[in-house]
């Protein structure tokens, strides 16, 4: 460590005088040109005291000073490239949207719009009306509403239809989705009460007839969507749930989880329950997410029976789990294309990579590792066959034949190379696996490919 180095690094009030600070202050709240001053000093005794810098000029300081500044000015929230290759990463936002729905959103966001305006009428509308009949004709129900996410959909029918009733449900679909969200937890907050009948692995139809009494509210079916239990198993067909309901007069809730609209089995997918059979098997209300597999922004969608969904709507609590104007667009935008089942597949983002053909994504690859090419000697990148999954909670057992390029330093440990990745102006992600970086190709886009060569070029020699 240097001593005279750590002597020489200017104070707070010395840096408060030069010019750049001083205009930085003219320009910036207080606030952030302070941190930037300590975080710049910090870097630099932290550097002196690893060894990591000879020497250093004022410049260097302003030239750090100016560059964190300006990070500070920018928002946190911004583009990564995705080369985990798990196409709906709840991390990293999930679904991104098609065209369709960011044009829809930047029209209604940018202008004034018929939220809540009915245009034939010239009075007050609703602001479901606007997707409610497209979410009609693609799922064949009698009615929708749209809230917030699915938690809050789930939350809202039961408080809607079964509040200090009891809700039955079975042992085996009690899930916890993403570590927030528990139906037993999300039951609590909606008044209704937990009956859970059958076991973990088996559930029968008289588990359920045998705990309908006066105090039943609904009986609800929950998608075990993010795993499966194997083996010695025994589930409730959807048809005989229907029937038990209308013999006891109760309603039958879904929550499916991921919306699935299109029988993805049709492409090699395994069977995963779409919305439009459980209404047709007669589902009274069923739930979904917007930004799963059915590959639109973040809502939850409650379509089912309309005299259900009339008393949802007029429960207080919609209004404060109503979706904004912004993800109506989107949504709207995003549904469109589902009015043509092969303009979906071609469209919309997510279904677009889940079945992205692996001879594409190698050609992918390919043009990935050309690129590449004059990157640091002590890199090796080498094209291998990989396995994306589809993420968010969706099809947990599908593996999905993918490539993948796989890089390797004899100079720099993988961990180094996944955090300066991970640190570049736009991150990239990507897994560590047996000491090698792995990028997935399926989930990146056209101009993640030379945001990643520029990485690699710029890391150096070492
Ligand atoms: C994902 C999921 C949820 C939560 O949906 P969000 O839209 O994330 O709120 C609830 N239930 C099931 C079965 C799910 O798969």
């Amino acid at each position: 460590m240097n001593k005279d180095l750590l002597r020489k690094l200017p104070k707070m009030d010395e840096l408060l005088e030069e010019k750049s600070v001083l205009n930085a202050l003219d320009n910036n709240m207080r606030v952030i040109v302070m941190e930037s001053l300590r975080e710049t000093i910090e870097f630099y005794r932290k550097s002196i005291l690893k060894d990591d810098i000879e020497d250093f000029s004022k410049e260097d300081i302003m030239s750090y000073f100016n560059k964190i500044l300006e990070k500070k000015r920018k928002p946190n929230l911004k583009k990564v490239v995705n080369g985990a290759g798990i196409v709906i990463h709840t991390n990293l936002g999930r679904s991104i949207l098609c065209d369709e729905a960011l044009e829809n959103v930047i029209d209604v966001a940018k202008n004034y719009n018929n939220l809540e305006y009915d245009l034939i009428e010239g009075k007050r509308g609703s602001r479901y009306s606007h997707i409610e009949e497209i979410i009609k004709k693609i799922t064949g129900a009698e009615a929708a509403v749209v809230v917030n996410n699915n938690a809050a959909a789930v939350m809202l029918v039961l408080n809607t239809l079964c509040e200090d009733k009891e809700a039955i449900v079975s042992r085996g679909q009690l899930v916890e989705i993403g570590g927030s969200f528990r139906i037993p937890e999300v039951m609590k907050f909606s008044r209704a009460k937990l009956m859970e009948v059958g076991t973990t692995n088996r559930t029968h139809l008289y588990d359920y007839e045998d705990n309908i009494n006066e105090n039943t509210g609904v009986l609800l079916k929950v998608h075990t969507s993010n795993f499966k239990i194997m083996g010695f198993t025994e589930e409730v067909p959807i048809e005989e749930l229907v029937e038990l309901g209308i013999k006891y007069d109760k309603p039958i809730i879904e929550d499916i989880g991921s919306g699935v609209l299109l029988d993805l089995s049709k492409y090699g997918f395994i069977h995963e329950p779409t919305v439009q059979e459980s209404i047709k098997k007669g589902i009274d209300v069923v739930t979904f997410s917007g930004d799963k597999m059915l590959g639109g922004p973040q809502a939850g969608i409650i379509v089912g029976k309309k005299k259900y969904i009339d008393r949802i709507k007029k429960n207080q609590l919609t209004r404060a789990l109503r979706i904004d104007k912004m993800t109506l667009a989107a949504l709207e935008g995003t549904l469109t294309c589902y009015l043509d089942e092969k303009e979906a597949l071609k469209r919309v983002p997510t279904l677009r990579m889940m079945l992205l053909d692996p001879e594409e994504l190698k050609r992918r690859a390919q043009k990935l590792k050309r690129k590449l090419q004059g990157a640091p000697k002590h890199f090796s990148f080498n094209i291998e066959k990989d396995f994306s999954m589809v993420g968010g909670g969706s099809m947990p057992t599908e593996k999905i034949e993918s490539y993948a390029l796989k890089v390797k330093s004899d100079k720099v440990p993988a961990s180094v190379i996944e955090e300066k990745l991970r640190s570049n102006t736009i991150p990239i992600i990507a897994r560590v696996y047996n000491g090698e970086i792995i990028i997935d190709v399926r989930a990146l886009l056209e101009e993640d490919l030379d945001i990643i060569a520029k990485a690699f070029k710029s890391m150096g020699e070492v």
